[in-house]
């Protein structure tokens, strides 16, 4: 291939990956969005094989077979509820590369053979820097992952000095650097590298560990930013172009989704980051609700949906959990052929992921013109006769407006008991994923519907339309 044919397959790339983003911004253009990000990494791909490669295609080909088979294995195997630890365990991978690439790099004497002194000093600032940032995202994930999985516990691990810590980590790191450049021009400088890998190790384990379970997506976003910087400062160390591109790219765009989470969440980015500034430090499930908790069947819920004008259905976790989307759309339908007026209320963090009701609803095809975010459908729960909550749990929890010490004061909810009934499908009375009690279940208008929510729903159904066909 020759480099002009390379540049116009590089440019090609670049287009499908920004109108991959863009599709990628709404579920109607979701899969176009994804079939365009397919198409420019296929080209991608095939143009840096062909036309950068000039040596070792065995090894290349070697390493693509098996990288390729575990991830087709693994793709093929993660059920929807792994896919926010499979994400994480890929961003990791991404910081690897990027301290794997840094150090071979480094450690190539020919890779600046033909760098003047200046472009040899810039080299290897880029080379740096992509270790560093490189290995933060790479131990930051491995530690999401096992956050996510339960693997970990959800809670903050708040070192007694921590914001002190990470600033030690911060000037150490800078030292490094300086001994390093010093160094480096010597021919010398693995010594400052690999302690400054080991520095930004444990930033990332300590950065991550200190996040509370509500604040897990932003950690998620910000990881997936930082993997995107440690690709483009790796296309630096390369000379590569596209992954400068494609690198910048996911790094804008996971520090965008980052914002609007924190946005989402009611959290200042640097409070999130610095892990807990701000918060009381989430140790509180301080005030336990008590009160009395009222079950209700699903003949009952039936009647309830029946008897009412305006529906709001919360889905959340549980939702994925027990796979119940497609019930949730044929009640809808049910519902909505008896004249019923149905919404959904999305809250931005619902699920393990961006978005992630959106794909399930989309996927039982719930017309999207009756899902609403949050802030659009909160000021309609007053006039609201029955609110649905579909295994969800600290995206309804009313602690984050009534509990001033909770570890999810301040963050937005779904205000559900503010409509005429709340029903609530869940298992048990354990909590969410934030680890904090809701006061919700208590209150005089909420009925517990308990067990599986696809089983529970499933019976709600065939009570609905055994009745219509009365
Ligand atoms: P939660 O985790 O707060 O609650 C889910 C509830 O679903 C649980 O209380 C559980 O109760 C119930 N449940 C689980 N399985 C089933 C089932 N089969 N049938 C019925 N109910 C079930 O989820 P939310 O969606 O309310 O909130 C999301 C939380 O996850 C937030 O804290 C958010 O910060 C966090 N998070 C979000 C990410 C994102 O990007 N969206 C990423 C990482 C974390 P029970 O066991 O009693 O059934």
């Amino acid at each position: 291939m020759t480099p002009g044919l390379v540049t116009a397959s590089y440019i090609g790339a670049t287009i499908l990956f920004i109108l991959a983003l863009g599709g990628l911004s709404h579920p109607e253009s979701s899969r176009r969005g994804n079939l365009y990000g397919m198409v420019g990494m296929g080209i991608a791909l095939l143009s840096t094989i062909f036309g950068v490669v000039t040596a070792n295609y065995p090894i290349l080909i070697g390493g693509m077979a098996v990288g390729g088979s575990i991830g087709l294995v693994l793709a093929r195997k993660v059920q929807m509820t792994q896919m926010p630890e499979l994400v994480a365990i890929l961003h990791s991978l991404v910081g690897l590369a990027a301290v794997l690439v840094g150090f071979a790099n480094f450690m190539d004497p020919t890779a600046t053979v033909d760098l003047s002194h200046s472009e040899k000093v810039i080299h290897q600032v880029e080379t740096y820097l992509g270790i560093l940032i490189g290995a933060v995202t790479f131990s930051g994930s491995v530690i999401a992952f096992g956050k996510l999985s339960a693997k970990i516990s959800g809670k903050p691990l708040l070192l007694p000095g921590r914001h002190w810590l990470n600033l030690g980590l911060l000037l150490a790191a800078i030292w490094f650097g300086k001994l390093f450049l010093d160094q480096a021009a010597t021919g010398a400088g693995i010594e400052p590298l690999l302690l400054m890998t080991v520095v930004a190790l444990l930033f990332g384990i300590h950065m991550v560990m200190a996040i509370g379970g509500a604040d897990m997506p932003v950690v998620v976003s910000m990881l997936n930013s930082y993997s995107g910087w440690a690709a483009a400062a790796t296309g630096f160390m390369l000379s590569n172009d596209l992954l400068i591109v494609v690198g910048a790219l996911v790094g804008s765009s996971g520090a965008i989704l980052s914002y609007i989470m924190c946005r989402a969440m009611n959290r200042k980015f640097i409070a999130v980051i610095a892990g807990g500034f701000g918060t009381s430090g989430g140790t509180a499930a301080a005030a336990t609700p008590g009160g009395e908790v009222v079950a209700i069947s699903a003949e009952e819920t039936a009647a309830l949906l029946r008897a009412a004008k305006n529906v709001v259905i919360v889905p959340g976790y549980g939702m994925a959990v027990a796979q119940a989307q497609h019930t949730v759309n044929e009640i809808t339908k049910a519902l909505r052929g008896k004249g019923v007026n149905v919404r959904f209320g999305i809250h931005p963090v619902a699920g393990r992921m961006p978005g992630h009701m959106n794909v399930l609803l989309a996927e039982a095809r719930v017309p999207y013109d009756i899902v609403l975010e949050m802030d659009e459908i909160n000021g309609d729960f007053p006039n609201t006769d029955v609110s649905v909550v579909i295994g969800a749990n600290d995206i309804v929890n009313p602690a984050a407006q009534e509990v001033p010490d909770s570890p999810i004061a301040g963050m937005p909810v779904l205000e559900v008991w503010k409509g005429e009934t709340t029903i609530v499908l869940k298992r048990s009375m354990a909590t969410g994923y934030a680890g904090v009690d809701n006061p919700l279940f208590y209150k005089e208008n909420t009925r517990m519907l308990f067990g599986d929510a696809k089983e529970s729903l499933d019976s709600v159904l065939k009570s609905l339309t055994s009745y219509h066909q009365m």
